[in-house]
């Protein structure tokens, strides 16, 4: 049972094969006997698990019907949950409780979503290999001695080693699609302003966006129905009515404009990857894709202009964590500061820190314009390079990373190191724009994802190509040994 896709759970639960109830038991038994391997959920929801699959079953049993109705999900530890630990990662948040439901959370369990539990990731989302987590790295399925990538490490680690169908995640700079990418899995970054942040515990709130992890573009389209969706209670949320994504999912691919950027096969990227995505571009010539090659001058400047930018939003979001009104507070300060200090030392992990204080000093009184305002100029260039190239292709394609995954611990020394890992997928959060992750082959064992982009709004041409390409290849449908 724990190897069946969300729409196949859909149809199982319609056609009464089981009960929501059955496979929520058989799922949190699963977590149970195998997560300690993995360490993919920071806290599990067993009770909440079972009533509302019991719910779910009492609505299908009196008509309704939904595609998330009775199916079991899990939540990145970011997305408040109201009386549940909400922990972001973070020794801050280990005793916070979430007084209310972030609207995601709130959307899903309306639709009939079960959570099974709160997942592990990097703390406060700063991350590309989910071991700056207060609750420990996070092991890939695939090889144990692996990183699972990050930050939505948890969610992608429990989905690739089928522990549930589909998980939440966020993404800031690639955390969706890189760690979907590492462990074999599909993964959507929506459009700023498609999914609601409110109740997302912010990181960079310009650039944050929470969307589906699966493994199929199919389960992604389920899954992001029911988390996206205008929110006034999110100011950067944007009322546009929300197509639907299942039913784009069949559309031809003739005469598709594929755009694939030079500059992203230049010296960074491993060999053996290029290979793979030119496969993938063949694969979908094959569907009557056109390929054009594109260029986005603007690129190589995308990752020293997000580690101004990210760092800068961090640093000033994370301000209000001082000890007084959140979480963590140290043990008998002295006075105001010392309060301040050492709850902020102490609670917050070296990465954290880092950031905070790059941010800091790239906000400071002298350095603003040398550093954040450069920096937001670099970002309308790359953007402004996006929709030059949206002028004449519909879909942008390359690697989403430029390495496989790396060993624990291989680039804790080096964090420039880690930072680079990101550069494919951090120029769609500057600009905005919806990005997806899919399962496009192997190297040495270790899973290869491809990229594809689309103009805003478009995430339906991304979803409808993915699944076209996942009918015509079975490479996301490959199982790590021993889940
Ligand atoms: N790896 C990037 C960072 O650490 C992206 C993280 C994310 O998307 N949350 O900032």
């Amino acid at each position: 049972m724990h190897q069946l896709t969300l729409a196949e759970i859909a149809r199982g639960l319609a056609d009464k094969k089981f009960s929501s109830e059955e496979l929520t038991k058989v799922l949190l038994a699963r977590i149970a006997q195998l997560d300690p391997q993995l360490n993919s959920f920071i806290s599990l929801t067993e009770d909440l698990a079972l009533t509302q699959a019991k719910a779910a079953d009492a609505r299908r049993a009196n008509g309704e019907s939904g595609a998330l109705l009775g199916a079991p999900i899990a939540h990145k530890d970011l997305f408040c949950t109201q009386g549940i630990r909400t922990s972001c990662g973070s020794k801050m948040l280990d005793n916070f409780k979430a007084p209310y439901d972030a609207t995601v959370v709130a959307k899903l369990a309306a639709a009939g979503a079960v959570t099974l539990g709160k997942t592990n990731m990097d703390e406060f989302a700063m991350g590309s290999a989910n071991e700056s987590s207060y609750y420990g790295a996070v092991k890939n399925p695939w090889n144990l001695e692996y990183v699972p990538g990050g930050s939505s490490g948890g969610s992608a680690a429990a989905v690739a080693a089928r522990l549930l169908p589909a998980a939440t995640g966020t993404d800031t700079g690639g955390s969706i699609r890189q760690p979907a990418a590492l462990t074999n899995l599909t993964g959507l970054k929506p459009t700023y302003g498609r999914v609601s942040r409110w109740g997302m515990i912010a990181y960079a709130s310009s650039l944050d966006q929470g969307g589906p992890l699966a493994r199929t573009a199919e389960d992604c389209a389920i899954l992001l129905q029911g988390m996206a969706g205008f929110d006034p209670n999110d100011s950067t949320s944007i009322d546009e009515p929300v197509p639907d994504y299942s039913a784009s999912l069949n559309g031809s691919l003739q005469g598709l404009r594929i755009g694939v950027p030079k500059e992203y096969f230049s010296a960074g990227l491993d060999p053996r990857i290029a290979e793979l995505i030119h496969n993938s571009v063949k694969e979908l010539e094959k569907l009557g894709a056109v390929i054009k090659e594109i260029s986005l001058p603007n690129m190589q400047h995308a990752i020293p202009a997000y580690y101004v930018i990210a760092p800068a939003e961090a640093s000033s979001n994370l301000s209000r964590f001082d000890g007084v009104r959140f979480g963590y507070r140290c043990e008998n300060p002295v006075n105001l500061i010392d309060l301040y200090k050492r709850s902020r030392g102490e609670g917050f992990g070296p990465e954290v820190q880092r950031r905070i204080m790059v941010g800091a000093y790239a906000l400071s009184a002298g350095y603003y314009d040398a550093y954040y305002l450069k920096a937001q100029k670099i970002r309308r260039l790359i953007k402004n390079d996006f929709m030059a190239a949206f002028n004449e292709v519909d879909i942008i394609l390359g690697p989403t990373t430029p390495n496989p995954a790396w060993k624990l611990g291989a680039k804790n020394s080096d964090p420039v190191a880690a930072y680079l890992e990101d550069v494919y997928t951090i120029t769609a959060n500057l600009a905005g724009l919806p990005g997806l992750s899919m399962p496009a082959g192997f190297v040495d064992g270790l899973p290869v994802g491809v990229q594809l982009l689309a103009p805003y709004f478009q995430e339906g041409r991304l979803l409808n190509v993915a699944h076209q390409y996942q009918l015509n290849t079975d490479w996301h449908t490959r199982t790590p040994t021993g889940f």
